[in-house]
């Protein structure tokens, strides 16, 4: 029988800080190396849905175990929010709207993020921000700094992005368009916060700054 998921193991090498120091209390407490990403088997990756701020359709963090998703986490039937990849009743997931509550929780308790969660995804949408939250998880801070904080982890999510491009079926004019599209969303925040953007910073987020970090080019 064919299995319903896919499952990859996306790198997701540490980005360095790109914002001001004090946005983050304590970036990089736990190093991020792999994610865990599952997507149905019987259907395609979904590449043309459009990235938006909105809640991310399809995409939910699974706990790795049922008895393991951890009590202080608020949690939700896991095939309520991934559909077609065989999840059943003791599938249990992060509950969509308690990203912040892992963020600080995974952190006080020192638990790695992959030990605990695994990403489901079916469109580039729901991996972009699956991405952007895993960033969230591995770096803390007290969120005073909203742009500057969420400007940190969408450029990690670009990042993972263009280093796992092949498996995620990306090509490079998709992930430039993509990169383009997304900074602007974060340069936005700026003044929808009343803050101002310190254009000093421009030149660590750009297309070619983010692949010159890749650890090695693919051919
Ligand atoms: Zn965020």
């Amino acid at each position: 029988m064919t299995p319903l998921r896919i499952t990859e193991y996306l790198a997701t090498p540490p980005l360095p800080r790109l914002v001001p120091e004090g946005v983050f209390d304590d970036f990089g407490w736990c190093a991020s190396d792999t994610l865990e990403w599952s997507r149905p088997s019987a259907r395609p990756f979904d590449l043309a849905t459009p990235l938006d701020g909105s809640d991310p359709a399809r995409m939910v963090f699974v706990f790795h175990r049922a008895d393991h998703g951890p009590e202080f986490l608020p949690r939700e039937m896991a095939k309520l929010h991934a559909f077609g990849m065989g999840l059943g009743d003791d599938d249990w997931a992060l509950a969509p709207y308690a990203i912040d509550d892992a963020t600080d929780g995974l952190w006080e308790r020192r638990m790695r993020p992959r030990e605990v969660l695994w990403l489901a995804a079916d469109n580039m949408n729901a991996l972009f921000w699956g991405l952007h939250d895993w960033s969230h998880f591995h770096n803390h801070g007290p969120f005073e700094e909203r742009a500057w904080t969420e400007l940190q982890c969408d450029q990690a999510a670009l990042f993972w992005m263009w280093v796992n491009r092949g498996a995620i079926g990306l090509d490079e004019p998709a992930w430039l368009r993509m990169h383009a599209d997304v900074l602007q969303g974060a340069l936005a925040r700026f003044e929808a916060e009343g803050k101002r953007f310190n254009p000093e910073y421009l030149p660590r987020c750009t297309a070619d700054a983010l692949r010159d970090l890749a650890p090695s080019r693919q051919p």
